[in-house]
Parts: C-alpha cells; sequence; structure tokens
C-alpha cells in the first residue's frame, strides 16, 4: 500500500507508524465525566467502508497525517496534515 504523504508524495506504507483510527483527535475535556472517557478510552466502531486513521511520516519528513481510505476496496483516498502530535 502506498500513502501520499502531502508534503513528500506517494511513499511506501513501510515508512509510515501507523497510530489507529482518526476518533483519538476528539479527545474529551479533562474534567469530563467517566463515561466521556470510558467510550473514548474503550469504545471503537469497525466500520466497513470510508475510515479515516493517524500515520506519522517516521522514515520521511515527520508530518503527522490523517488518511482517508476504504477498508472494502483498500483504495487510499487521500490525506491530509494534521497540526501537533496526537497523543
Ligand atoms: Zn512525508
Amino acid at each position: 500500500m502506498r500513502l501520499p504523504c502531502p508534503l513528500c508524495g506517494d511513499r511506501d506504507r513501510r515508512e509510515f507508524y501507523y497510530q489507529g483510527a482518526a476518533v483519538t483527535l476528539n479527545r474529551p475535556a479533562p474534567e469530563a465525566d467517566a463515561d466521556a472517557w470510558d467510550a473514548y478510552l474503550h469504545l471503537r466502531d469497525n466500520p466497513a467502508g470510508e475510515t479515516r486513521d493517524l500515520w506519522y511520516h517516521e522514515a520521511g519528513c515527520g508530518a503527522w497525517i490523517m488518511v482517508t481510505r476504504n477498508t472494502l476496496t483498500h483504495e487510499v483516498l487521500g490525506a491530509e496534515l494534521i497540526e501537533g502530535v496526537p497523543a
């Protein structure tokens, strides 16, 4: 699989570190209740179709990117830069 780094162009996926689903960017506020933190930490969808994942271009430019891809067709639909480093 090749990933389209917005800074470097198409690269082999082995140059990237996979962080996980992009829902981790929706972190609750520190004062959020236990249910919000439980949902954030433990509940994940496993969608068939279009997903958004976080990848770190470890062997390249060092950018964090959000890749949109289809889990049914394995098509990579695009990628965009993410500001900051995901926790
Ligand atoms: Zn890059």
